[in-house]
């Protein structure tokens, strides 16, 4: 009997094993570095089990920051944005959730300069400095310490990458305004996916050194549209992307969602990657008193939300948390006395209002009801980071 048994049971494994050998044939190279240009289709209940689902330790960390988004962009967005998803916006399905503080050390109100750069060391400094304390020296940075851990790292902007935002998280300088300087040390530190806007801003500055960096080792898309083309080269992820977004202000609401799809994409592997992405026209449209625009960044941001949500069904190892670095237009809510729509934005420039904190992932309930510095986050995030 025993050895009737043995023998159906190696036949049973002889089976499995050529089923398997053959599934393994049959399946096609997955492919890779590309992405599927389009709208992002998710519905409230994918959301939810997504948001309530389980999650394992964190390899991956996805950072999204709205750039001057303040607490009641969000509340008037879902009202009065265009785009919003039928069941309102991702980001308010989002239970994990809070408040951050963004003062400076010097100042009650923050530049993009200082906030970016506490929310990417952990370390409060003076407006106008990227990636330094106040006295000057330099501060261990998100991308850095990711790539210490032997992880990818990305940087997303719709901005130029020499942006206080994504200069704060990879790059070191005295001041915000060192464009050259800043876009210099972005293409020497190399980051494995890079995307931005405005392709000549970034060539015409480029030193004898970076330019050979630039020319020799990345593999460039002038625009977005030839983003496909030039990543269908390099399948293996191998060489770091830099991507622009030119025409950018043309194209639909998601495609800050496609790129980070090509992200997603081209950093995924087994140490796990650290990717930083900026949503940049909810600031923008603050200094320019366009309310409109502002709200509709934020369905920007949000498509971005919910690509990574969709991410993150695959991938349960990834943490994901949505800030702002500060709040733009002092953007009040409306009351009977509201006319327009455009009477809601009170200043252009940015207040001392705390922001928002969105977290999905293993761990995301420490910012569940609590208000927090934006320090605090980026210690939280550090926590994370040098773990796996
Ligand atoms: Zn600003």
């Amino acid at each position: 009997m025993k050895k009737l048994l043995a023998v159906i049971l190696s036949l049973l494994l002889i089976f499995t094993l050529a089923a398997c050998g053959e599934k393994k044939e049959e399946k096609p190279i997955e492919p890779q570095g590309w992405y599927t240009e389009g709208e992002i289709k998710i519905t409230e209940k994918q959301v939810k089990e997504i948001v309530n689902g389980k999650f394992t330790t964190p390899k991956n960390v996805i950072v999204i920051i709205g750039d001057g988004m303040g607490p009641n962009d969000i509340t008037l967005a879902e009202e009065h944005a265009e785009g919003v998803y039928d069941f309102g916006l991702v980001l308010n399905q989002i239970k994990n959730c809070g408040f951050a503080t963004t003062h400076s050390a010097n100042a009650d109100v923050t530049d993009s300069a200082a906030s970016g750069t506490a929310l990417a060391t952990g370390v409060k400094t003076n407006n106008g400095y990227i990636g330094k304390d106040p006295n000057g020296n330099d501060l261990l940075n998100m991308a850095e310490l990711a790539r210490a851990a032997g992880k990818k790292v990305g940087i997303i902007t719709d901005e130029v990458i020499s942006g206080a935002t994504p200069t704060a998280f990879t790059v070191h300088n005295i001041s915000r305004s060192n464009t050259a300087e800043l876009v210099n040390s972005m293409i020497k530190f190399k980051p494995d996916v890079l995307m931005g806007k405005d392709y000549n801003s970034v060539f015409m500055v480029l030193g004898e050194e970076e330019r050979t960096i630039f020319d020799n080792e990345y593999l460039v898309a002038k625009d977005f549209k030839r983003f496909k083309e030039v990543l269908d080269t390099d399948k293996k992820c191998e060489k770091p992307f830099l991507g622009f977004l030119d025409g950018y202000s043309s194209i639909p609401t998601y495609n800050l969602a496609n790129c980070a799809e090509v992200a997603f994409n081209r950093l995924k592997n087994d140490k796990g990657f650290f990717l930083m992405i900026e949503s940049s026209g909810t600031d923008k449209y603050g200094h320019g008193n366009d309310i409109q625009g502002k709200l509709n960044s934020v369905v920007t941001l949000d498509r971005t939300v919910a690509a990574a949500l969709k991410f993150m069904e695959q991938n349960p190892d990834t943490l994901l948390v949505i800030t702002s670095d500060h709040e733009t237009g002092g953007v009040k809510l409306k009351d009977e006395n509201t006319k327009y729509l455009s009477d809601l934005l009170t200043v252009n420039e940015h207040t001392a209002t705390p922001v928002r904190v969105f977290a999905v992932g293993k761990g995301s309930e420490y910012f569940k009801g609590k208000t927090v510095d934006n320090t605090d986050i980026a210690k939280f995030l550090f926590d994370v980071i040098s773990k796996k």
